[in-house]
């Protein structure tokens, strides 16, 4: 692949580690790749961080054709920089692409980007503690006409940003409000592909929750709200009765490289971890009857974040007596200590840059 370089002529100040929240701070550089139909993706290039400009007709500010990917850079103690599973986070914008009638890039062309990119920004990924640098990969439709089509203009582009320590005065159990008005995604819609727009209609049920002191909703499916689907921007994760159990792929559940690696970890330890149809009401008898051990979120930003609290219609349920249990525990420790190196990585998750 053929990228060309800009380098920013006025490279910022590193910030203070203990100043990165999330998504405030970019780095000096970003990359930059145009899609025409019939000429496929060109013009490759990593040039200063900065705004960009659109015609107000643009495809995505009308009919929200946009997708993106989250993941991270890890410092290592030894000073490298690693990435974990990147090549899922790629296949999976694919996926996204496939759905939203996006233009795929090629699995090697956009390891290819990714690595270069990482690697010209490397000064960027902090070393404090459960700090990292977040990866941005998105994709959007730029036709410059309002008709209604799959589109023949794209642009892909990576934007960087340094991020603090999810979890700044040790990892604090959630509470989570279980959803039954506003659904997130019904299969045959969008909710297994990475877009904005499954964003932009859960904010409604997430507003609600916080008001009432929630910090995410549990979405239920969309055709009976029986049936759990996930939370907010995490995967869901039980243990009932001893079986750790996870809502299995519908269709409308994103698929999180997070879950998939909570899922093949505790395999390869033995656990029997079951994909299957959780109701809310199997849930609720669970809750009632003391059997919900553990309930936890699974996603790239916080890794693993353990719930303390379910609110179902109005009902409230202590899970595990407020406190994080033994397999989210286990779960996040022996994922950070993969993903920041300080652990062997046997499954070969890890990629250096
Ligand atoms: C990104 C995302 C997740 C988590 O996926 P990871 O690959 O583990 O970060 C879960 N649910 C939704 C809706 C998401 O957008």
């Amino acid at each position: 692949m053929d990228i060309t370089i800009t380098r920013n002529p006025s490279p910022a100040e590193k910030p203070d580690p203990s100043t990165l929240g999330f998504g405030k701070i970019f780095t000096d550089h970003m990359f930059v790749m145009n899609y025409t139909a019939g000429q496929g993706w060109h013009d490759a290039r990593i040039v200063p961080f900065g705004t960009i400009s659109l015609h107000p007709a643009s495809t995505v500010l009308h009919y929200g054709s946009e997708i993106f990917e989250g993941l991270k850079a890890y410092r290592r103690a030894d000073g490298k920089v690693q990435l974990f599973r990147p090549i899922e986070n790629i296949r999976r914008m694919n996926r996204s692409a496939e759905r939203m009638c996006l233009p795929q890039i090629p699995e090697s062309d956009a390891m290819e980007i990714l690595t270069a990119f990482i690697r010209l920004e490397q000064d960027w990924v902090p070393s404090a503690p459960g700090t990292s640098l977040y990866i941005r990969p998105f994709m959007f439709g730029n036709d410059e006409t309002l008709g209604v089509h799959s589109v023949k203009n794209a642009v892909f582009m990576i934007i960087t940003s340094p991020v603090g320590s999810y979890y700044k005065e040790g990892i604090n159990p959630v509470k989570i409000m279980i959803e039954s008005t506003d659904v997130r995604a019904v299969r045959g819609g969008t909710g297994e592909a990475k877009c904005g727009g499954n964003y932009a209609a859960s904010n409604r049920a997430g507003e609600k929750a916080e008001e009432k002191g929630y910090s995410q909703v549990l979405w239920l499916d969309g055709v009976e709200r029986r049936y759990i689907e996930e939370v907010g921007a995490m995967n869901v994760m039980f243990k009932i009765s001893g079986e750790i159990v996870t809502p299995r792929l519908s269709g409308s559940i994103l698929p999180g490289i997070t879950r998939k690696s909570c899922i093949e970890l505790l395999r390869s330890e033995g656990y029997t971890v079951s994909e299957r149809l959780i109701s809310v009401d199997e849930l609720e008898q669970a809750m009632e009857t003391g059997t919900l051990e553990e309930a936890w979120g699974c996603g790239t930003a916080a890794v693993v974040s353990p719930i303390g609290e379910l609110c179902y219609n109005d009902r409230k349920f202590t899970v595990n007596g407020g406190r994080i249990g033994k397999v989210t525990q286990h779960l996040y420790d022996t994922l950070t200590g993969i993903q920041w190196g300080t652990l062997a990585d046997s499954f070969g998750w890890t990629q250096e840059i």
